[in-house]
Formats: structure tokens, C-alpha cells, sequence
């Protein structure tokens, strides 16, 4: 790999990981002003897990400030393209919860009604009212359904690069194909992090390395509490209706 000769040595804040999470920081981190920043990535921006995420955006949690922050994300991949220019594929076509036995359907009540406490709406349907939304369903065995009108899906991978612009934009330097292999501390307690492009050095570090971030926090001497798990998608043809 050829070495950037313009790569820069020292930043106020590094975020690792050119993900949707290190994006994301730093475009927020430029909207407060804040754009002595750089984000290095080892591969490409989104070539991590990004990538595969089917992008499903479901706001209930079951805390407040979680759901309350799905509702920014929401607005945010809403109205992002505007500001950068770059689409996010956001559709609002809302989402459907299944109970297929009485247990389920208790659950999906008792999530209604955490739901409403939150200020979101969500709906409860009959097996026949869920039909009309989603006619390819086989509702033999359904008892009852749940519809979120205000979740949808996005391009996780466009919203990542329209996070990535607005970054620009701010002025945050973004670097791809730049690894971290090491990081110190020197005695000024700044980062010192050894790349594939050089040194950097940096008063704030943010790791933003997703399912990396377990061997980064190491690099620190940091326990991250994180393995991955597989996780199955399914990819079809086209179905009738
Ligand atoms: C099949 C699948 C389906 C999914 N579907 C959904 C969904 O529908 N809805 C949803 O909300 N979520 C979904 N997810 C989860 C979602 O993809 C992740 O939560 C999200 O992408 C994590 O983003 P991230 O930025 O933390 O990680 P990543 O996208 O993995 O980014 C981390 C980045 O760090 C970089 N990196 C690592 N180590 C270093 C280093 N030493 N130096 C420099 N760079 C480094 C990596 O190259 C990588 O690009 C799905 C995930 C999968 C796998």
C-alpha cells in the first residue's frame, strides 16, 4: 500500500472505525463544532457490519432513552439527504409485530402499552386488519398483530456515506485504508496510535470499531465486553402479490 504523504499527525479527537457508528460521531461531533477530528478505517467506509444490515429501523425499546433516540434517528435519516445531498433510502412504511399464541399476544399488548407510555404510536390489529397490510401473509395461525406506523427501513450504507458528507462538510478529515495496529500513552497524556499510514497523535481517542472494538479496547489495556454472534438473512426472488 502506497503511504499518504498528506497524512495528518496529530488531532484533537481520532474516532477508529468507518462504520455507521463512527460516522455517525463524527458528523454529530461537526454539528457541535467540533472538526479537528479524524476517522481512520482500515477498508472502505461501510465495510464492515454496515454493510450487511438489512437497515430495518424499529424504535420501541423497552427504555425510554433508547426508543427516544431511535425517534432522533428516525428524523435524522428523514431529513439528511437534504442537508448533504446524499439519499438515505428512507422509507416510513411502518412495522408489523406477530403473535402467533396467547403468550405472544399478552407481550405484544403489554409492548403497546409501553408503546403509548413513550409517546409512540402503536397500533393493536386484528389477524384480518394485519392482512390488509401486508396481503401475502398466511394469518391461519395468527391471533393478533401490533403496526408502528412511524418505523421503516433505510440504505445503511447510503446513510453512512450522507453521514460521512455532512462530516466533510464540517471540515472532519476521513481517511480509509488506514489500520490502527498500536496505541501508547505518552507522558503529556496524549494517544500516540501507530498506523499502516504513520503516526498520529490525539488528545480524545473513539473507538467506533464494531465487532473490532473488543481487540482496539486491548490495544488500551480496555476490557470490551463484546463477541460476535452469527446473525442469518435471508435473500429471495421475487414473491407474487
Ligand atoms: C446480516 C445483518 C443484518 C443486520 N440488520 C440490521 C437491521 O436491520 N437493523 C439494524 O439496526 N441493525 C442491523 N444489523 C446490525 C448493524 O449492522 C450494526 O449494528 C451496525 O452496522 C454496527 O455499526 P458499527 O459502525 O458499530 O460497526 P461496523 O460497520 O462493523 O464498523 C466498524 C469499522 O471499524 C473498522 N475497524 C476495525 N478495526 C479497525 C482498526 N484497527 N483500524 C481501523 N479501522 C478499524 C472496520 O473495518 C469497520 O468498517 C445487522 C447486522 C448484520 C450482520
Amino acid at each position: 500500500m502506497s503511504r499518504d504523504t498528506d497524512f495528518p499527525d496529530q488531532a484533537k479527537i481520532v474516532i477508529i472505525g468507518g462504520g455507521i457508528i463512527g460516522c455517525s460521531t463524527a458528523y454529530h461531533l461537526g454539528k457541535m463544532g467540533c472538526n479537528d477530528v479524524v476517522v481512520l478505517e482500515k477498508g472502505k467506509l461501510t465495510s464492515g457490519s454496515t454493510f450487511h444490515a438489512a437497515g430495518l429501523v424499529g424504535q420501541l425499546r423497552a427504555n425510554a432513552n433508547i426508543t427516544q433516540l431511535l425517534g432522533y434517528s428516525v428524523d435524522l435519516y428523514r431529513r439528511l439527504e437534504q442537508e448533504t445531498g446524499l439519499a438515505t433510502g428512507w422509507k416510513m412504511n411502518g412495522g408489523l409485530r406477530l403473535a402467533c399464541n396467547q403468550a405472544r399476544w399478552t407481550e405484544v399488548r403489554r409492548q403497546a402499552t409501553t408503546a403509548h407510555s413513550f409517546g409512540l404510536q402503536m397500533d393493536l390489529l386484528t389477524p384480518s386488519e394485519a392482512l390488509e397490510l401486508w396481503p401475502i401473509m398466511d394469518i391461519s395461525d395468527l391471533v393478533g398483530a401490533a403496526f408502528l406506523p412511524t418505523d421503516g427501513q433505510a440504505n445503511p450504507s447510503d446513510i453512512t456515506q450522507s453521514l460521512a458528507s455532512g462530516a466533510r462538510k464540517a471540515g472532519i478529515q476521513i481517511r480509509e485504508d488506514v489500520e490502527v495496529s498500536t496505541i501508547s500513552q505518552s507522558g503529556s497524556g496524549l494517544w500516540q496510535l501507530q498506523t499502516t499510514q504513520g503516526r498520529i497523535s490525539c488528545e480524545k481517542l473513539v473507538i467506533c470499531a464494531g465487532q473490532w472494538s473488543r481487540e482496539v479496547g486491548e490495544m488500551v489495556g480496555v476490557n470490551v465486553p463484546l463477541v460476535s454472534v452469527q446473525h442469518q438473512y435471508l435473500v429471495t426472488e421475487q414473491i407474487a402479490g
